[in-house]
């Protein structure tokens, strides 16, 4: 990073911080976590060294420290779990009976409640997120999959009447680093309900939770094969793309990447589901609660230092109200606390990588370059660690970086619109299609922003609320094919008609 990008994540502000409480820091202890020094790749129901001989480091983005070492899975390795992962199709997974499925899956939603704890805290250091979301959001929702597609299991029928649902045979899956567990069970919860058996790669800086899960797999007795996990980078995630015995790609990344991998998977006859990059509108109108509008805003943007691909990274504000919004809003981001993701009372935590921070960085500077006004509220940012400072731009035209590409950090670009047409036109006005938030006190004008906006999703009144039984997933450049829900399995079952 140059000096003056260093300078745009730590502007020094000596302005007195207004409304923030001191608060005695409230760490949340990590003994409840226990590290190996290295992990293998989780194959065939137990742990294996890598045939590559490779291995990296993973750290803790918050002090720059190394966690694990953990394997980087070749091309050999892959097919090895690949094999497991057909083996454990074809002689136990498909054959046993649903009802037993879903007790499998019930037993591995019981025990991630019961360690929530320990994976809480772990996917806190490995990945940076303040403890408060991971042991609220995260850990909550990746149970509450599980549980969710458990009741599916033997129920695929009424999923899909006179349709005749079978399994696919063996889902390759790659996530990103921005949720570990939580799209760790977005993408195993349903391929397992729906019959099928799983390799998965978690992200290459955040491989912990994932390895921790290989714990819960073999707590909860499953037939070895049926889940396994191999860690690695996107050479290692490319190989299992281009599997020949793979039956279905499940993708959650950035677009550039979910491209290529359409790329590689055109004709082959391999299904196919990508949930790529946002860049999403939050529309405040001016009849809307303004307060808990605030609330929405921050929750849109800052909640997990802005990693978020639904992130409400455009504010999209109705010009009567904007004076109003932005005071409010700048008073609300004085009182974020940034820092240690282990303490209970932070609000932002590290960014994730120092790849990221780079990023976020490169187009920050492009924002005050192209004329954009920014504000960052006086924080103190620790000096080891990788650190961003929530921002927010003013005075941003369509047509900035900023406007258009998604920064996946905690950086809100704000526009004005006078009329709901024009906040259409500038809310659609992007390449991707994952997400939007309307708030209003106007029932119908909610329905009618929602028929018009193309986002797989819209919140009205709130943020960032997930539910398992509610689909997810984008258009345009952002992706196609649906997480969670009934639509969920879709995903992960070929119908007949009967
Ligand atoms: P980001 O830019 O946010 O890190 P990526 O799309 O690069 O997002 O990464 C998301 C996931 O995709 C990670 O698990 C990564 O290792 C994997 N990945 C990266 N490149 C490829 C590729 N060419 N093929 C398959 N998976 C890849």
């Amino acid at each position: 990073m140059t000096k003056d990008r260093r300078e745009l994540a730590r502007r020094p502000d000596t302005a007195a911080i207004p409304t923030a409480w001191e608060y005695a820091p409230a760490p949340e202890s990590r003994e409840v976590v226990r590290l190996q020094d290295r992990y293998g790749l989780f194959i065939g129901g137990q742990f294996v060294e890598p045939l590559s001989n490779e291995r990296y480091t993973t750290i803790d983005p918050a002090h720059e420290e190394p966690l694990a070492e953990v394997a980087q899975a070749g091309k050999a390795d892959v097919d090895r779990a690949v094999k497991a992962a057909r083996a454990a199709y074809a002689e136990s997974w498909s054959r046993i009976r649903p009802s037993e499925r879903a007790k499998y899956l019930f037993r591995i939603a019981r025990i991630l409640q019961e360690r929530s704890r320990e994976f809480a805290v772990l996917e806190s250091m490995n990945g940076g997120k303040p403890i408060r979301e991971s042991r609220d959001v995260d850990l909550p929702l990746a149970a509450a999959h599980f549980f969710y597609y458990a009741g599916w299991a033997d129920k695929l029928e009424y999923a899909f009447p006179n349709r005749r649902p079978r399994p696919l045979g063996v889902a390759g899956q790659i996530i990103p680093w921005n949720f570990p567990l939580l799209m760790l069970a977005w993408k195993i919860a349903p391929a397992l309900a729906a019959g099928n058996t799983v390799v998965l790669k978690p992200a290459e800086t955040t491989p912990l939770t994932a390895l921790l899960f290989c714990d819960v797999v073999r707590q909860a007795e499953l037939p070895p094969g049926v889940v396994n996990i191999i860690t690695g980078d996107g050479h290692t995630g490319a190989e299992l793309v281009s599997h020949p015995d793979v039956n279905k790609i499940a993708f959650t990344g950035s677009t550039e990447v979910g491209k290529a991998i359409q790329r590689t998977l055109a004709g082959t006859g391999k299904r196919l589901t990508l949930e790529l990059g946002g860049k999403a509108a939050n529309i405040i109108f001016d009849d809307a609660p303004l307060d808990q509008a605030v609330e929405g805003i921050v929750n849109g943007i800052y909640f997990n230092q802005g990693h978020v691909c639904c992130a409400g990274s455009r504010l999209l504000v109705e010009e009567s109200i904007y004076e109003t919004v932005i005071s409010k809003l700048k008073r609300r981001m004085q009182t974020l606390r940034i820092g240690d993701p282990l303490d209970k009372n932070t609000d932002v935590g590290a960014i994730n990588s120092k790849q990221q921070l780079e990023k976020i960085g490169s187009l920050v500077q492009s924002g005050v370059d192209e004329g954009a006004e920014i504000y960052q509220p006086p924080c103190k940012l620790p000096e080891r660690g990788y650190w961003f400072a929530p921002t927010v731009f003013t005075n941003v035209a369509q047509s900035y970086r900023i406007a258009q590409e998604e920064i996946f950090g905690p950086v809100l670009s704000v526009l004005t619109f006078r009329t709901p047409d024009e906040a259409i036109e500038k809310a659609n006005n992007t390449p991707y299609g994952l997400s939007a938030g309307v708030w209003t006190e106007k029932g119908s004008r909610i329905l009618a922003m929602a028929q018009r906006l193309r986002a797989g999703v819209v919140w009205a009144n709130t943020y960032n609320r997930f539910d398992p039984a509610s689909p997810f997933g984008g258009y345009k450049e952002s992706g196609f094919g649906r997480e969670g829900g009934r639509h969920g399995l879709e995903s992960y079952v070929a119908l007949d008609d009967a």
